[in-house]
């Protein structure tokens, strides 16, 4: 992997700061322009009006849940970014912290905990006390779709978000990609060809310079239960993600004669 870090300031010159981001008022119009789009969307984010209007019914089926656009979880000082889909009706939608109450949080944080990239324990409740370490997890689409599925227009415009994220990530590295509508959006938010980068599980690209996208399938419970994802599989992919990292830390903290 590259040692070279991407100047994101380049890629998108006028990212507000996620202060900004979060002061932006709810019900934000439609048609935001792109320079007044931060890191996280606000609460009552109408871009999509299909996804603002099951939100606005699931407000009034189920008042005690999260019901908005779920916010990223962990820090902007990480190297890892993990890119989901979008949150599940009951999962993320309902508790409010990516991944968190559906079955993909279970293998997932899991993983995490064992690679070193969480620490505590995972009890599917934002309180369980559970920390990310050196990791953040987003998602594509911020807004739970009906059936899980959000339209390539929805995902098209959730990717703003995305790129404010990528963009307020200080010292971000790597981003994984859970399946290809996450690696999509990704690639996306950096401005990359697709077509020079196609998904694959397992696959490694540079879509700029000093930043890695790995991709893997979803951990979703379809793909768990039909065994095109298996757990070992997932360990996989973090493995080579901790490798990744940590001979990157050894190339920083190797005497700069052994680097000239
Ligand atoms: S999916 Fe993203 S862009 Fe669409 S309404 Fe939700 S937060 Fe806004």
């Amino acid at each position: 992997m590259t040692s070279q870090r991407m100047n994101r300031s380049k890629l998108r010159p006028d990212a507000p700061s996620d202060t900004q981001a979060s002061s932006l008022r709810a019900g934000t119009h439609p048609h935001t322009p792109r320079h007044e789009i931060g890191a996280e969307p606000p609460s009552d984010c109408a871009r999509c009006p299909r996804l603002a209007a099951f939100r606005a019914s699931n407000r009034e089926a189920f008042p005690d849940w999260f019901n908005a656009p779920v916010p990223s979880f962990g820090g902007r000082d990480s190297r890892l970014l993990v890119v989901g889909l979008a949150p599940g009706l009951k999962g993320a939608n309902r508790t409010g912290r990516p991944f968190t109450g559906d079955f993909a949080g279970d293998l997932l944080y899991e993983t995490l905990i064992d690679f070193g990239f969480a620490r505590g324990s995972y009890a599917a409740d934002p309180e369980d006390g559970l920390e990310l370490v050196d990791c953040m997890i987003t998602n594509a689409v911020r807004c739970v779709p009906p059936q899980n599925k959000p339209t390539p227009a929805e995902a098209n415009t959730c990717v703003e978000f995305l790129a404010r994220r990528i963009e307020a990530q200080t010292r971000l590295e790597i981003i994984l990609a859970l399946g290809r509508i996450a690696h999509d959006a990704v690639l996306k938010a950096l401005d990359a060809r697709r077509a020079a980068y196609p998904f694959a599980h397992g696959a490694v690209h540079t879509p700029a310079p000093g930043l890695v996208l790995i991709d893997s399938f979803h951990c979703s419970r379809y793909n768990t239960n039909t065994g095109r994802l298996t757990r070992s599989m997932f360990r996989d992919v973090f493995a080579a993600i901790a490798k990744s990292l940590s001979e990157h830390r050894k190339a920083l903290s190797a005497p700069s004669s052994r680097r000239d």
